[in-house]
C-alpha cells in the first residue's frame, strides 16, 4: 500500500474509532440508566445520551465520512485495503446511506412522531384502548411506506428494505416460502400435542423459589457456559437484556420470580449466549462497528441455541438436574428427570409472545410478520388491526384475545417504527437449528460432550464458526460458510418434531 493510501486508511480507522468510542460510552450510560440510576436522574441522563447520540449520528453522515467513502470505495482503491477495512467501508457505507437519504427535516419530525408514539402506546395498552393509538401508527406506516418509495428505494417487495435492516440480504419471496413450511408443520404439530393424553404436569415450576439460590444457580450455569465473570456482569432489570461495551466487558441481566423458576433459568441462559457471541468476537475488530454480532438473526440464533437446544435438551439435565435439586431440595427433590424434562418443555397456546413456548413462539411471530408486510405494502389497514390480529391468533394458535391490551397493543415494536425486525426471533430458531445439525456432524461427541458438562467445546466449537467474525461476514456468508446451505426451515422443523413427538408421546 502506497504512504498517500496509508495514512488515508489511518486517518479514516482513528475516525471510526472515536465514532466507536461514542458508541461504548452510550451503551454504558444506557445500561446503568436501566439497571439501578435514581429515578430523579432520568431527565438528565437522557439529555446525555441524546447528546452523545448526536455526535455519533452526525459524524456517520458528516461531509469528512462521505470523503472517506467516496475515495475509498473506488474499486481499484477499494481491493487495496485489508479485509477489515473493507468491511469497515462497507458498514459505513450502509449507515451513510441509509440516514443520509432522507431530508433532516423528514427525519426529525419522524424522531418525535415515534418518541410520542411510544407513550401514547403505553396508555393505549394500559387501556386497552386501541382506537387512541390508531392515528399514531397510521403516520408511522405512512411515513415508512414514503421512506421507502421515496429514498431508501425497493427492488421486488416494500418490505425488503425493512427486512434488509436487521437481517442484510433477506427478502419477502425467501422468507415466504422458509416461514409457509413452517408455520404448516407446526401448527400440525401443536394440534396433536393439544389433543394428546399425555400433558406434563409443571405445577412443582411454580412453587415458592428463594430469589438468592435462584441467583446463585443463575451464575453457576452461565459460568458453565463459559460465560468469564472478568469481562461480565449479571444484574437485575424487568426486561432481560445483554449489553456489549467490547468483547472485555459484556453484561447480561435477569429477573427472578419466586413462583416461577423457569423465568430467570432460562432467561439468564438466553441473555448468556447473547453474551458468549459478544465476549467472543475477534479483538482485531474493537474499535470498528464491525466489533458486534452480524446481525439480529444471528444473534438471536446464539441466545436460543444456548436457551432451548442446549438449557431444554435431555442431556442437559442429565448432568445439571442434580446441581438444581441440591439448590433447592424441597420444591424438586421428588422430582424425576423426565418429568422435570417434560415439565420444561411443556407446550401451551397462549396469547402474549414473551411467554410462549419453543413451538408456539414461531407462530406469534408470523402473525407479526404477515401484518407488517400487509400494512407496508397496503394490503392491511391500521383501521382494521384489531379484526386482523383476533383473527389470525384464532387460526393459528387458537385463542382469541379477551381484550386488545392482550392482543394487538402487546409489543412495543410498531410504536418505535420498528418494522421488519420481528422475523430475527424466528430467524433466530431457523438459524440455531441449521447451526446445531452441523455441529453434530463437527463433533461426533457433541451429545457425550453436553452430558458431562464439557460446554467449553461447544463455546469453541461457536467461537472458531460464528462468534469471531463479528460483522466482517454477512449472515448468509456465516450461513453458507458453516453449513454449505441457504436459509432453510427444514432442520427446525425435524428438530421439533422429534423433540416433541417424545415429550408428549405422539
Ligand atoms: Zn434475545
Amino acid at each position: 500500500m502506497e504512504k498517500a493510501l496509508q495514512e488515508q486508511v489511518s486517518a479514516f480507522r482513528d475516525f471510526v474509532k472515536k465514532m466507536a468510542n461514542y458508541d461504548s460510552a452510550i451503551s454504558c450510560l444506557g445500561w446503568d440508566a436501566r439497571t439501578g440510576m435514581p429515578k430523579n436522574g432520568v431527565a438528565d441522563r437522557a439529555e446525555v445520551i441524546g447528546t452523545l447520540a448526536t455526535e455519533h449520528f452526525k459524524m456517520g453522515t458528516s461531509h469528512q465520512m462521505e470523503a472517506f467513502l467516496n475515495e475509498l470505495s473506488v474499486p481499484e482503491t477499494f481491493q487495496k485495503l485489508d479485509e477489515i477495512t473493507q468491511g469497515i467501508v462497507k458498514e459505513c457505507k450502509k449507515e451513510f446511506d441509509r440516514n443520509n437519504k432522507i431530508p433532516a427535516d423528514r427525519f426529525q419530525q419522524y424522531v418525535v412522531l415515534t418518541s410520542n408514539a411510544e407513550a401514547a402506546w403505553e396508555e393505549a395498552r394500559e387501556k386497552s384502548d386501541f382506537q387512541s393509538f390508531q392515528p399514531y401508527l397510521e403516520k408511522i406506516v405512512e411515513t415508512n411506506r414514503e421512506f421507502i418509495e421515496k429514498y431508501w428505494g425497493y427492488e421486488e417487495n416494500k418490505y425488503d428494505t425493512l427486512l434488509n435492516f436487521y437481517e442484510p440480504g433477506l427478502t419477502v419471496a425467501k422468507l415466504d416460502q422458509i416461514f409457509g413450511d413452517l408455520r404448516e408443520k407446526s401448527v400440525q404439530l401443536l394440534q396433536k400435542i393439544t389433543a394428546s393424553g399425555n400433558q406434563p404436569n409443571t405445577s412443582f415450576l411454580t412453587e415458592n423459589y428463594s430469589i438468592d439460590d435462584q441467583r446463585t444457580f443463575s451464575k453457576f450455569i452461565l459460568e458453565e457456559m463459559g460465560y468469564s465473570f472478568y469481562s461480565c456482569r449479571l444484574d437485575e432489570t424487568v426486561h432481560p437484556f445483554a449489553s456489549a461495551f467490547n468483547p472485555g466487558d459484556v453484561r447480561v441481566t435477569t429477573r427472578y420470580n419466586s413462583h416461577d423458576v423457569r423465568e430467570a433459568l432460562f432467561g439468564s441462559i438466553h441473555e448468556g449466549g447473547h453474551a458468549l457471541y459478544e465476549q467472543n468476537v475477534s479483538l482485531d475488530l474493537v474499535g470498528t462497528p464491525l466489533c458486534s454480532g452480524t446481525s439480529m438473526g444471528i444473534h438471536e440464533s446464539q441466545s436460543r441455541y444456548w436457551e432451548n437446544m442446549i438449557g431444554r435438551s435431555r442431556m442437559f439435565w442429565e448432568k445439571y438436574y442434580d446441581d438444581l435439586i441440591n439448590q433447592f431440595p424441597d420444591q424438586l427433590g421428588h422430582v424425576a428427570l423426565e418429568d422435570f424434562y417434560r415439565a420444561i418443555n411443556a407446550v401451551q397456546p397462549s396469547l402474549i409472545r414473551v411467554e410462549a413456548d419453543e413451538l408456539t413462539y414461531n407462530l406469534h411471530i408470523m402473525i407479526r410478520y404477515e401484518i407488517e408486510k400487509g400494512l407496508i405494502n397496503g394490503d392491511i389497514e391500521v383501521a382494521d388491526l384489531p379484526k386482523v390480529w383476533n383473527s389470525k391468533y384464532e387460526e393459528y394458535l387458537g385463542v382469541t384475545p379477551p381484550n386488545d391490551g392482550e392482543g394487538v397493543l402487546q409489543d412495543v415494536h410498531w410504536s418505535g417504527g420498528m418494522f421488519g425486525y420481528f422475523p430475527s426471533y424466528s430467524l433466530g430458531n431457523i438459524y440455531a437449528a441449521q447451526f446445531a445439525n452441523k455441529i453434530r456432524q463437527d463433533l461426533p461427541e457433541y451429545e457425550d460432550y453436553i452430558r458431562n458438562g464439557d460446554l467449553s467445546k461447544i463455546k469453541e466449537w461457536a467461537k472458531e464458526n460464528i462468534y469471531q467474525y463479528g460483522k466482517l461476514l454477512s449472515p448468509n456468508e456465516i450461513l453458507l460458510q458453516v453449513t454449505g446451505e441457504e436459509l432453510n426451515s427444514s432442520y427446525l422443523v425435524d428438530y421439533l418434531e422429534t423433540k416433541f413427538k417424545a415429550v408428549y408421546k405422539l
